[in-house]
């Protein structure tokens, strides 16, 4: 199986459970409303069924009450005349219209007791009525030719067209016939015989006859006995069974349903009716079918009607219908699945997507480590818990040293690696509740929440350094590198995530800057201090509002021991708190605009005192600082040119410093700002020269005339041979490129001698004369002459 099978079978497994239980439910409910609609069918047929047998039996029993009212009616106009004629007979059928009211009625007659002593004498009177008005009847040809006592002879019948057949049989001849009459002779009811077959036509027909008995008028009839000896004759009615039974049921209209009928039981007795063999087959393979058997009791006999539904009689919509539910309901179960498992996946990926975005959001993708936001999100979680007592926390920031250089030599791979196995071997370090973040670049913070006490952040900050410090192999070559990492306490230091941030940095840099390793916070060390913060609100006033003044230091040519220049460096007046350093204002100076009209409101104070002191026939260049974001200025040139024509000073005794690191930031653009300056004739030196990264080639390409050897090297020269080496090079090769060399910070004379040894042209430092203010530096100047 391969991988993309195992997980869809692991995501069926867990998102498709709800989705089967939707596919089963639906199953289930499909199965319960095709059970219950299969039913509600079924009932609601049988019903149907049911109202069309109950109609039938009541039809079937209101016909045989009017056959019997119809019998008693004929009866009647025997019992009121002693001798109806042929002709009185059909008047009275033909007025009461038999026929038509009863069209299942196929013929209502006389049958005459006629004993064998009255035999020759009622054969006489018939033929005599015959040949008087015969009125249709055929003559008297088929009396019995045997003799017996007593004979019951079919007198009348009418209409006698159709009926001729009847007249004149002796009807004890017949035993369903004899069975009737005897009942309806002893009983004195009306009685219906078994079917007889009889000739309609050129067909044979099965007809019932139904009899009522007629007594002699005046006899006694409560017995049997009685009744027996009174019977004078019957009257009859001819009932075709198939259009008695055909009849009902066709009113009802009701082909669907099959009647047979029965004379006597359904296996023995004889079938009476059966509406349509026909369709009888059809009902045979019907399922479900309903069938009903019902006993009915007709003029002393007992009919069976048999019913049962046709296949028509079953809708086939009706029958569907079940079905069909039970069809759609799973057809929607299979849907609501695909779709459930579809809304499963979907929200399954979604749910993907937003965990992989959220990964993304809190996690750097290198090294696998939280990041810079995820940390600040911890730190505001642990701090706002507002408690009184708080737990004390640290926040380590990390920077690594020499990192640029390993990924601008080994390339940006190497680097990567050597992060992503920094972020290895920093992990085993951390307890469980530390939280070790990557920052950005070559920093990383890591949270120390509920520490002991500071030596525990410090420890621990020594054993990053210890993994931090042993090289790493990166493709074969063996890298050391070293770190800084600044330590900030909560809540001492900070109560809050930015704070505490900004704490471990100024630890951070006074670690790097001490060549410490790590370093606690310290805020007499931070230029972010309150009371930095408080003076760099109050800096713009200083710059517009003269609280700015210039100091100067001379520089001394060390061949003729005279003073050449000075340079002018910034002080602040505070009106609270006194004289106050550059060190202290120039950093916020820099960060922000007011760096441009701070340089050239040193510039045109230099450059005015400068003129003054010209006047005055003392001969001294003035240098200024330039800060790094000077450079950057493309106006500054102008303005410079405006500052001077305004003065109208000559460019030459203006001299501009600018630190190495001022122009490694943008060197592009720092050289076209430089080289318009020094087409105005503003002559350029390159101050704090070996802090930086500067080579000598890079030098060549700059206009420059001085370069100004850092402090740091010379307070060295006399102690370490390797500075004095160092500043003898760069002499030597700062002649070559025909520049000036100064020597900053020169506060001994030895250090002064050995500079004069080594060839250094100029030197700065408290030696000679520390910074003092203008009034102060002119009868220094004066003289022309430091005192050393
Ligand atoms: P920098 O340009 O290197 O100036 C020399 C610094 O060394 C001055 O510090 C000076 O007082 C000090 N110094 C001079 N001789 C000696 C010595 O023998 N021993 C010691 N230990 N220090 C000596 P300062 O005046 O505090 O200025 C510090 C820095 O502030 C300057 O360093 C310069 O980078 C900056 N700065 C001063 N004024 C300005 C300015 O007007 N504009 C700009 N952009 N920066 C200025
Ligand atoms: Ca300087
Ligand atoms: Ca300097």
């Amino acid at each position: 199986m391969d991988i993309r099978a195992i997980r869809e079978r692991a995501f069926l497994n867990r998102a498709g459970l709800p989705a089967y239980s939707v596919l089963l439910l639906a199953l289930i409910l499909s199965a319960i409303a095709w059970y219950f609609a299969q039913r509600t069918v079924v009932a609601h047929e049988r019903n149907h069924f049911n109202r069309a047998v109950t109609q039938t039996i009541i039809a079937l029993n209101l016909r045989m009450e009017a056959y019997t009212t119809t019998l008693h009616g004929v009866a009647a106009i025997f019992a009121a005349s002693e001798n109806v004629t042929r002709r009185e007979f059909r008047t009275f059928v033909e007025t009461v219209d038999i026929e038509r009211r009863h069209p299942s009625i196929h013929g209502v007659g006389l049958i005459r007791r006629v004993r064998a002593a009255e035999r020759a004498g009622y054969l006489a009177a018939m033929r005599a009525e015959h040949g008087a008005n015969p009125c249709g009847y055929p003559d008297v040809s088929v009396f019995p030719k045997e003799i017996r006592t007593e004979y019951y002879l079919i007198e009348l019948v009418e209409p006698i067209l159709v009926n001729r057949e009847l007249f004149g049989r002796d009807v004890l001849t017949e035993p369903a016939c004899l069975e009737a009459m005897e009942r309806a002779r002893d009983s004195g009811e009306p009685a219906v015989t078994a079917p007889v077959r009889v000739v309609r036509g050129d067909q044979e027909r099965l007809a019932l006859f139904m009899l009522m008995p007629l007594y002699v008028r005046g006899q006694a009839l409560e017995t049997v006995a009685g009744r027996r000896a009174a019977i004078e004759g019957f009257v009859f009615a001819q009932l075709l069974a198939e259009e008695l039974f055909g009849g009902i049921f066709g009113k009802l209209e009701n082909p669907r349903i099959d009647l047979e009928v029965f004379d006597g039981e359904i296996d023995t007795g004889r079938l009476l009716f059966d509406n349509d063999r026909v369709l009888h087959a059809l009902h045979s393979a019907g399922n479900p079918h309903f069938t009903q058997t019902v006993d009915f009791e007709a003029g002393g006999r007992r009919w069976r009607l048999h019913f049962t539904s046709l296949k028509v009689f079953h809708d086939r919509w009706l029958a569907t219908l079940p079905l069909a539910i039970l069809l759609t309901g799973s057809a929607l179960g299979v849907v609501l699945f695909r779709v459930n498992i579809a809304q499963s996946r979907h929200a399954h990926e979604r749910q993907r997507h937003t965990t992989v975005l959220e990964y993304q959001a809190t996690h750097d993708s290198l090294t696998r480590l939280v990041n810079r936001d995820y940390l600040y999100a911890r730190l505001q979680v642990t701090f706002e818990q507002n408690d009184p007592r708080p737990r004390t926390s640290a926040l380590l920031l990390i920077d690594l040293d020499r990192f640029k250089e390993i990924n601008d030599t080994l390339g940006h791979q190497s680097g990567d690696r050597l992060l992503t196995d920094l972020g290895a071997r920093l992990r085993p370090l951390l307890r469980p509740d530390d939280v070790l973040a990557r920052l950005g670049g070559d920093e990383f913070g890591l949270l120390m929440q509920g520490i002991g006490d500071v030596h525990e952040a410090r420890r621990t900050a020594e054993r990053i350094l210890d993994e931090i410090r042993r090289p790493f192999e990166l493709d074969g070559i063996s890298v050391q590198i070293d770190a800084s990492i600044g330590i900030a306490l909560y809540p001492e230091h900070g109560r809050d995530a930015v704070t505490l941030m900004r704490c471990a940095d100024v630890a951070m840099y006074i670690a790097k800057r001490n060549n410490a390793g790590h370093a606690l916070y310290d805020s007499t060390l931070d230029p972010h201090s309150p009371r930095r913060l408080t003076l760099l609100s109050e800096i713009a006033r200083a710059v517009d509002g003269g609280e700015l003044l210039l100091y100067y230091q001379p520089k001394v040519d060390m061949q003729h021991r005279r003073i050449t220049g000075v340079e002018a460096l910034a002080r602040w007046d505070h009106p609270r708190s006194g004289l106050i350093l550059p060190g202290e204002f120039i950093p916020q100076v820099e960060t922000s605009p007011l760096v441009r009209n701070f340089t050239l409101w040193v510039i045109e104070a230099a450059l005015t005192q400068c003129l003054r002191w010209h006047e005055s026939a003392i001969p001294v260049q003035v240098a200024v600082n330039i800060s790094a974001r000077n450079l950057a200025d493309s106006e500054l040139p102008d303005r410079v040119a405006a500052l001077i024509e305004r003065h109208r000073a000559s460019a030459g005794c203006l001299e501009m410093e600018i630190t190495e690191s001022a122009l490694i930031a943008d060197p592009e653009r720092a050289l076209a700002v430089l080289t318009r300056l020094h087409g105005l004739g503003v002559r350029l030196a390159i101050d704090d020269f070996g802090t930086g990264y500067s080579s000598l080639a890079f030098l060549k390409k700059l206009p420059i005339s001085t370069l100004k050897i850092d402090s740091s090297f010379i307070s060295g020269i006399t102690e370490d041979d390797n500075d004095a080496v160092i500043v003898h090079s760069t002499i030597a090769l700062a002649h070559n490129l025909g520049l000036t060399v100064v020597a900053e910070g020169v506060e001994t004379t030895e250090q002064r001698d050995l500079l004069e040894i080594i060839g250094c042209d100029q030197a700065q430092g408290y030696l000679f004369c520390r910074p003092q203010p203008a009034s102060k530096i002119d009868a220094f100047l004066r003289r022309g002459l430091p005192v050393h």
